[in-house]
């Protein structure tokens, strides 16, 4: 039987930004026509309204801002939001709410603003403490911006996070090892460090391609992953997900919830959720355009592009994968047993588990699955291997 949690983490998308970087693929775009904001405010109200006719009742643990960069929302409009959320579904006493935000000197006016109207963490798109790799990511800041917005943020709010990311063209041992440091003296309760992707479609796609730049060898790569763990994890921010370190009990609750496989809501454009209608799944989708989405938001008060039901093995498959990017890892047989599966034969290929165990990428102690240290960094492959 499926559980039908009250609880629900809410996810608001911005999709504009002041500049694309060259290596983003997400929904983030640069406008230079003016934003309405009185008509964005009334397409994520209704949007909202739309949800909480489809769930009912929920309560809501926690509220993730992200884009884009929604740190430009005028803090009038996030305030809207959230009154919106709370005449819908009621808070959890503990709830969590997160901003992202980039180190901008409009956005960084904005902090104390945004903390009165309800906001309790916000995550900084730091990226990098170099101004080198700060220009080569094609960042609108300078560390000393940087420097400035984390000051602040932490003056502000309990609690703050800062993105790093790796692996970029000259990065060495030497190199990250100082960076790491440095970021450990500044850090507060969180760092997410993330190795650098080259995704198609974007900018740096094409410069990869035509060999403008290279990316460090593979055994570099594995030594900064290594790197970051040991020297994070001596500072008492322990990996808790494969790029995400945190102290004790300052882990993001939102993004947690939604690895273990919780509920979750997606409003703004190209926003998805994961919910339970009638003890069913369902997959939902926004449309992506801004532009289409606020059309026929305003149009027919839904914007939304894709629900559809999913069977509980296609749940359970990506229940699965999200939550071996947890270092808890997943009691198979209760996550499945949720779902009323009695048999891995459907989720997991058991070879390929075998193989992983004998590897040692791959634990398991009675039915709780964990990646080890030795897998994390092929993580991919092990998914991609072991998920059927
Ligand atoms: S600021 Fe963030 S969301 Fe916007 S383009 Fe850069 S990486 Fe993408």
């Amino acid at each position: 039987m499926l559980i039908n949690n009250k609880e629900i983490a809410l996810y608001v998308h911005w999709p504009y930004c002041l500049k694309k970087c060259p290596y983003c693929d997400f929904n983030s775009h640069v406008t230079r026509q003016p934003i309405d904001i009185n008509v964005w405010e009334t397409a994520y109200k209704n949007e909202i309204e739309a949800e909480q006719n489809i769930l009912g009742k929920k309560t809501v643990r926690s509220i993730f801002f992200g884009g884009g960069t929604p740190s430009l929302m005028p803090p009038k409009l996030l305030e809207s939001i959230l009154n919106q959320v709370s005449k819908k579904w009621a808070f959890s006493k503990n709830i969590e709410i997160t901003l992202e935000a980039n180190p901008s000197s409009v956005e960084i006016k904005n902090f104390s603003t945004l903390k009165k109207v309800g906001v309790n963490r916000l995550s900084l798109g730091f990226q990098s403490l170099n101004n080198n790799s700060l220009k080569f990511l094609g960042r609108n800041h300078s560390v000393k911006n940087g420097l400035k917005a984390l000051e602040t943020a932490k003056n502000i709010f309990k609690r703050v996070s800062f993105d790093l990311i790796y692996g970029l063209p000259d990065h060495n041992e030497k190199m990250w090892e100082k960076e790491l440091n440095e970021a450990i003296q500044i850090s507060g309760e969180h760092i997410s460090a993330y190795q650098l992707t080259i995704e198609k479609g974007t900018p740096f796609y094409a410069s990869y391609r035509d060999k403008k730049f290279e990316l460090p060898p593979e055994k570099t790569l594995l030594n900064l992953y290594n790197m970051t763990d040991e020297l994070l994890s001596q500072a008492h921010l322990k990996k808790y997900e494969v790029s995400n370190y945190a102290f004790k009990n300052s882990e993001c609750v939102h993004n947690y919830k939604i690895w273990e496989g919780s509920e979750y809501c997606g409003i703004g454009p190209g926003a998805h959720g994961r919910l339970i209608l009638d003890n069913k799944w369902y997959a939902s989708h926004k449309f992506s355009a801004p532009k289409i989405w606020l059309n026929k938001n305003l149009k027919k008060k839904s914007s939304l592009y894709l629900n559809k039901e999913i069977s509980n093995i296609e749940r359970a498959q990506e229940i699965l994968l999200t939550s071996l990017r947890l270092t808890k890892g997943i009691d198979i047989k209760e996550a499945f047993n949720k779902l009323s599966i009695n048999s891995n034969n459907d989720i997991l290929n058991e070879n390929e588990l075998r193989k992983f165990k004998e590897l040692n990428l791959i634990d398991e102690t009675d039915s709780l699955l964990k990646v080890t240290n030795k897998g994390f960094p092929i993580l991919n492959y092990i998914t991609n291997n072991l998920i059927l």
